[in-house]
């Protein structure tokens, strides 16, 4: 007598270690990798009734493997989305989400604080197919509302953002958008699926970084794409096909089994962030901290309106710019200096110099990045620790050369 399988409508935690499960005949605890490029017949007539589309079999993996399917259907069920497909990266993601979506005589109307290749695809990447766009600072509703006005096929926004963590009213930007006929796209990687909903606050499409927190461990690159059944098979889905941004098997299943673990992970890493958040913004040498739960952030009541907790980053700014940012992270012995986040690893970035170096001091000064700031991904080290090493960068920095 075979069991019978899970009932559905299960809760996060669940879904994060059994959403989607696909268990072979050998009956495997844990997933199966089928790392294989192709599939095979059992008889010309049955290819081709798969190529037809009357009978329904494994064809390739640049379209299909069981293995990604099954973290498809974990990462659909857990973010409340009809549909998901997985990419190789998050840019992947990223990009096919708007290729796929838009066209020549488009525009285009995005947040100013975005992942610098995804602004990179905005602001050069489009134009060139004659997709033009308009950039306003995600905070200021008033920007969106002006920008709103005119016909616009596309909303791109990240919330919180790269680095000052600034927020989104993502309820009422996707109401304007919609009354203008926009898909809103909402980059969710720095909130990760478990604090944020964005589908459930008017989003059409959410895309996802798995390279962050939901491997987790810093192993290995992933994107996805969710949204609407519709909209992932017409426009989605023809575009991954055709142009192959295909997940590899292997990257799924270490996706898959970090996903075990996410709810885990996060949770211990948003209570060591506030921890650390509170401590910085009590030391004379930090001018600013931002973090979105703090009293002092200055959306703190939209964060709790949007967000369950304040995320696993923290920014702050140190009075002393660059020299004191660079004596900061040389002193550090636990933390390790690398743009990468949402790894076990705690890790410091001086986005002036590094994520943020390319687009300019006039860019980096409209969104509030100063020489003197530093962003902070918070891992799973005892807090005590990362606080112990912290305080030996403070030191550093408030040193007089
Ligand atoms: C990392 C990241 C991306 C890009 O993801 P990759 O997996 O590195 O391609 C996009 N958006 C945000 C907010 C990210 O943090």
């Amino acid at each position: 007598m075979r069991r019978q399988p899970p009932p559905p409508h299960l809760r996060p935690d669940t879904v994060l270690i059994r959403g989607g499960t696909i268990r072979t005949d050998q009956d495997e605890t844990s997933e199966a990798v089928f790392l294989t490029s192709g599939f095979v017949y059992d008889s010309a007539e049955q290819a081709e009734a798969t190529f037809l589309g009357t009978t329904s079999h494994w064809v390739y993996s640049r379209f299909g493997n069981p293995t990604v399917v099954n973290l498809e259907r974990r990462l659909a069920a857990l973010e409340g989305a009809e549909a998901c497909r997985m990419t190789a990266t998050g840019m992947a993601a990223v990009h096919a989400a708007l290729l796929a979506h838009l066209k020549t005589g488009d525009r285009v109307v995005a947040s100013r604080a975005l992942f610098g290749s995804c602004h990179w695809i905005i602001s050069t990447l489009l134009p060139r197919y004659g997709i033009f766009s308009t950039f306003v600072d995600g905070h200021d509703l008033d920007q969106w509302r002006q920008a709103l006005s005119s016909p616009t096929a596309l909303v791109l926004l990240e919330t919180p953002s790269n680095p000052m963590l600034d927020l989104v009213d993502l309820p009422a930007v996707a109401a304007l958008a919609h009354q203008v006929g926009a898909l809103v796209v909402v980059d969710n990687v720095f909130a990760t699926p478990l604090l944020q909903h964005p589908l459930r606050q008017g989003a059409d499409v959410v895309v996802y970084s798995c390279t962050k927190h939901m491997d987790g461990q810093g192993r290995v690159l992933g994107g996805a794409v969710l949204g609407s059944q519709k909209w992932v098979d017409e426009t989605l889905q023809p575009f991954l096909r055709n142009t192959g941004p295909a997940l590899s098997p292997f990257n799924a299943w270490v996706i898959l089994k970090g996903l075990e673990t996410l709810r885990l992970r996060v949770d211990a890493m948003c209570s060591r962030a506030l921890t650390l958040a509170s401590f910085l913004e009590a030391h004379p040498a930090v001018e600013a901290v931002r973090y979105p739960f703090l009293d002092s952030h200055p959306q703190v009541a939209l964060a709790r309106s949007l967000m369950s907790a304040g995320g696993t980053l923290v920014t702050f700014t140190l009075r002393g710019g660059k020299e004191a940012a660079f004596r900061f992270c040389n002193a550090l012995r636990l933390i390790d200096i690398s743009n990468n986040l949402g790894d076990a690893r705690s890790l410091l970035t001086h986005p002036a110099t590094t994520t943020h170096l390319r687009i300019g001091p006039e860019e980096r000064a409209r969104l509030g990045i100063s020489e003197g700031t530093l962003r902070l991904s918070v891992g799973l080290e005892d807090v005590d620790d990362l606080r112990d090493d912290l305080a030996r960068g403070l030191e550093a920095a408030g040193d007089t050369p």
